[in-house]
């Protein structure tokens, strides 16, 4: 690989150069422990996890959506003013982030992805937020690694569900309990009221949903 400039590729025009996008924006982050900071998203597409909830079920098929080259989604993302970049998808891991996360970096930008956890790890992260689903379970070496556990509640089951990774976590990882949106108005009294009794945990809202955001 050769550097042209900090954050900039020049290199054979090859697979690992381009990645499927689903979308990418400039937004402010909803979710967790950065809610509310400005934040440039790129959702990567494709996803075998299969959550019966999801609310982005147009990423999961890879074939979908256009290959975006490196260069063309950094070049986008340096003419905001964002300090972080999240990698979001679909389900981000099935693609190998190691090139994208070393020319973000190395143009000075945080990169925080959010993953199921349920693929290996790549890339070099700031953040890493883990969301593990029932439907395919998280790896072991993810769990670790992660500073922040978001848990989406979607029944009362959940919360179990929920405080078995919470234990398998770092002492530092970050817990959240997030309602999911279309059983918020059900679920969100039961995350309170679980957060008070087991205050360790804190709620996440999907706030860019309320504020009407990306
Ligand atoms: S892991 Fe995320 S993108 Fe994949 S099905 Fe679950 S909610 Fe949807």
């Amino acid at each position: 690989m050769i550097l042209k400039e900090p954050g900039i590729l020049i290199s054979a025009n090859d697979n690992s150069t381009t990645l499927p996008v689903m979308e990418h924006f400039y937004t402010l982050q909803g979710e967790g422990f950065h809610q509310g900071k400005a934040a440039y998203f790129i959702r990567l597409a494709g996803c075998d996890v299969g959550c019966v909830w999801c609310d982005v079920k147009d990423s999961w098929d890879v074939t979908k959506h256009p290959k975006v080259h490196i260069n063309s989604l950094i070049t986008q993302v340096k003419k905001t003013q964002t300090e972080i970049v999240v990698i979001t998808g679909g389900e981000p891991l099935m693609h190998n982030l190691d090139l994208l996360t070393e020319l973000l970096k190395s143009g000075g930008l945080k990169t925080h992805i959010e993953t199921s956890g349920a693929h290996p790890l790549s890339g070099k992260w700031d953040w890493i937020c883990l969301s593990p689903k029932k439907f395919k379970a998280p790896i072991h070496d993810i769990i670790c690694k992660a500073n922040e556990l978001k848990v989406v509640v979607y029944n009362k089951s959940d919360f179990d569900w929920a405080e078995k990774y919470a234990s398998l976590v770092s002492r530092d990882c970050k817990l959240f309990l997030q309602p999911e949106w279309d059983n918020a108005a059900t679920v969100t009294p039961m995350i309170i009221d679980y957060i008070k009794s087991f205050p360790k945990w804190e709620l996440s809202l999907q706030l860019h949903k309320y504020i009407n955001v990306p």
